[in-house]
């Protein structure tokens, strides 16, 4: 039986036993990332968990515990060879990798609170490195071991391709980040690697209180939307685990809406 075809059974459920993934992102318990990884590991997987420097290890630390992890690593993708490092550590460990959550931003202050016609030419290209050019990388080093397929998922948000009021740099940092999805579902789809983006509604989070004005983007979200609510970090969760299950085996290149359907909203009276 291969992934693409779904065993008959009469109950219906995502199962993910035996498969390994690595989860990229976790700051702490808000952590869109961590949402992914519990429900990883909810449905049966075994984790690998990086945490960013000594600084962040101690809120990590005990998530990673919680889900067992079996890898836990350092992971800061500016520093060289530690995002290296942690592939090696998979290959070891595993030989073979099923399933990948990047969900990692980054830009300097003044370029994320100030206007993009003033970002400098340092500070977009950082933030295009840590936050789209980090998930190719990892596409590279996750490929050699995907022999058998696997998927491998991003997040990226609205902003990316309409204009959000302080979003700033971090517009175009997403819009490249979606074609990279795109370009590389291509390109590794013939491996049976899927490449898929969520784009997320707006959810409280450590990255998220960067954004100036975050409360209000929460509040027109929630008016406009037409669940007319916000969404929170566990329905993201569950969107990646749907992505990272053989439900989905046919979905690559996609970019997945997890907004409560802001996006489809224009011109709207209420
Ligand atoms: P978060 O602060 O919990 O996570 C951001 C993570 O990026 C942190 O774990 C941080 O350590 C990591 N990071 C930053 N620089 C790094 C580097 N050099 N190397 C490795 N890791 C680095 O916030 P979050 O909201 O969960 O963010 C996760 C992803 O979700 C980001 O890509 C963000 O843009 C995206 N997103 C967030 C929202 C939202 O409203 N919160 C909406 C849509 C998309």
């Amino acid at each position: 039986m291969t992934q693409t075809e779904p065993e008959a059974t009469s109950k219906e459920v995502l199962d993910l036993t035996d498969r390994k993934a690595l989860v990229v992102g976790i700051a702490n318990e808000h952590s869109l990332a961590w949402s992914a990884a519990e429900h990883f590991r909810n449905a049966g997987a075994e984790l690998a968990i990086t945490y960013l420097n000594d600084k962040a290890r101690p809120f990590v630390e005990p998530l990673a515990q919680e889900l067992s992890a079996a890898i836990f690593m350092p992971c800061n993708v500016s520093i060289p060879g530690q995002l290296e490092a942690v592939f090696e550590a998979i290959r070891t460990r595993w030989g073979r990798l099923d399933c990948l959550f990047h969900a990692i931003a980054w830009a300097r202050k003044g370029d994320l609170h100030g206007r993009l016609v003033d970002c400098s030419a340092d500070g977009f290209a950082e933030s295009m490195l840590i936050s789209c050019h980090s998930f190719i990388r990892m596409a590279k080093l996750a490929e050699p071991l995907m022999e058998k397929g696997g998927s491998l998922m991003t997040l990226s948000y609205y902003g990316a391709e309409k204009v959000v009021d302080h979003y700033n740099v971090m517009g175009p940092v997403k819009a490249a980040l979606e074609a990279s999805v795109r370009y590389l579902a291509h390109e590794l789809g013939p491996k049976g690697i899927r490449v898929n983006a969520i784009s997320a509604g707006a959810v409280k989070t450590r990255a998220a209180s960067g954004i100036e004005h975050f409360d209000e983007l929460l509040n027109e979200t929630a008016r406009k939307a037409p669940l007319r609510r916000t969404v929170d970090a566990c329905e993201v969760g569950r969107a990646a685990l749907l992505l990272a299950s053989d439900y989905t085996t046919a979905i690559t290149g996609e970019v997945l809406y997890v907004d409560a359907g802001f996006h489809i909203e224009g011109m709207v009276f209420h």
